[in-house]
């Protein structure tokens, strides 16, 4: 690509213009060229014209070519490289290789300390918290006893790692660590007593399922997620309050701002529908389809969606489109007398999209009897997640990369999301196996 300085690059005064060579390691040309781009804007060029469209290219092309090869085996290894063979503005002084510094860059450690401070910022998201609310508890949002120790091998299970040598190590894609049970799915959205009380039939009794229960569970998934994205939206805020000048970095931090704000008004509406129910203590409102395996568990989970795309591919609602409301629904596993669920819940009252995606497993099983398929593929995209590290460490290497680079892709910024992804990928993996379906909704 033909670029020039922008006038917040360090080297402004001094260059007039350079070529940008890029090795990118991508699925797809557009994908590259998208991830080429962005890396160019972040480092504060201008773009004047793409002198040529990307083109696959393997090792072998590069032999015999040092800078080439080099560049070729950095993109393996980092996911791309990029280098610049710049001209000087005077056209007379010259410089050897140097390495850019972009105007802006996120200390990785300081923001991942920052995520662990709003972690510690305790509040009570009970519907009738107030005054009385204190002592938040750091509380499990997949339950320790009857899920996690289930699953457990000497006190630990596996999760996404959020620590900062793995992120480095794995060049920010996902990586699964073990993690103690004692601290894996906790936040702190609860006061002692609230939880106790309210979520006393789910964590101290099997999913029967009573109506009650299924409610809880929704419930939690909620809370949980408030949780998160609220402090998510903070950190944002607090990025773009920060003087940046690159305008590539803040237009993409302040879609991010809207994209969570517009979430989190989402979440906040359907917690009161939620707050409302469990208030009156009515809860005959919540829909639910119950899948139930006899095996031990392997995975544990909570978590929550906004359908987007059903389970054939079909578009369900545009989650770009900010001025109409979200359906939303939950999906967790519990813990059965015989057993464990796969358990998806909804609210009646917020139920036309869930209905239609609910339907379409429904569909894509008749079609397929890979039932199993489709509930795996939606839980690796989940964050909130432990695995049982026999099972984990019992699959082959390959299995494991299929299913990290899946769940990578899904929080790639730069990716779009495939209308396809509950539809195929991973298949035969998950080792479960679905007895029954118990469910509320009638047909
Ligand atoms: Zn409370």
């Amino acid at each position: 690509m033909n670029v020039i300085p922008t006038t917040i690059n360090e080297f402004f005064n001094s260059i007039g213009g350079a070529f940008a060579f890029c090795w990118i390691q991508e699925n797809t040309s557009e994908m590259a060229f998208r991830k080429a781009k962005f890396s160019i804007l972040k480092y504060d060029w201008q773009i004047i014209d793409i002198e040529e469209s990307p083109i696959e290219v393997s090792r072998s092309d590069f032999i015999d070519k040092d800078i080439g090869l080099e560049n070729y085996d950095k993109a393996q290894a980092e996911g791309l490289a990029i280098v610049y063979a710049a001209w000087s503005k005077d056209g007379k002084t010259v410089m050897g290789p140097i390495k850019l510094k972009p105007s802006y860059t996120i200390n990785l450690s300081n923001y991942l300390s920052e995520i662990k401070r709003h972690r510690k910022n305790g509040r009570c998201l009970h519907f009738e918290a107030g005054n009385r609310c204190n002592e938040y508890i750091n509380a499990h949002s997949i339950q320790n006893k009857g899920q996690l120790e289930q699953i457990a091998e000497n006190g630990h299970v596996y999760g996404v790692s959020n620590n900062y040598t793995d992120i480095i190590k794995n060049k920010g894609r996902v990586s699964y660590k073990k993690i103690g049970i004692k601290t894996i799915s906790t936040f702190l959205g609860f006061c002692k007593n609230h939880d106790n009380e309210l979520f006393e039939p789910i964590d101290n009794f099997p999913l029967k399922p009573i109506n009650q229960q299924v409610m809880l569970y929704g419930y939690r998934s909620l809370c949980r997620e408030l949780f998160v994205k609220e402090n998510s939206l903070n950190m944002i805020k607090k990025q773009l309050a920060s003087d940046i000048s690159n305008e590539t970095i803040k237009s993409y931090l302040c879609a991010l701002d809207t994209g969570l704000a517009f979430g989190l008004t989402n979440l906040q509406a359907h917690k009161n529908i939620y707050d409302r129910s469990l208030k009156n203590e009515y809860y005959d409102d919540i829909r639910f389809v119950l899948f139930t395996s006899d095996q031990k568990q392997t995975i544990a989970f909570s978590g929550l969606m906004y359908p987007d795309f059903d389970f054939t591919g079909k578009q369900l609602q545009d989650l770009s489109d900010h001025t109409s409301c979200l359906d939303l629904i939950t999906f967790c596993s519990a813990p059965m007398v015989n057993g464990w669920g796969f358990l998806f819940a909804w609210h009646q009252s917020r139920s036309k999209v869930c209905s239609m995606f609910m339907n379409s497993l429904k569909i894509a099983i008749n079609e397929s009897n890979r039932c199993e398929d489709y509930l795996f593929r939606l839980v690796v995209n989940s964050e909130n997640i432990a695995i049982s590290p026999i099972w984990w460490e019992g699959l082959t290497e390959d299995d494991k990369v299929k299913i990290l680079n899946r769940v990578s892709d899904s929080v790639d910024f730069l990716s779009d999301i495939s209308s396809s992804y509950l539809t195929n990928g991973l298949e035969g993996l998950s080792s479960w196996n679905f007895k029954n379906v118990i469910t509320n909704v009638q047909d």
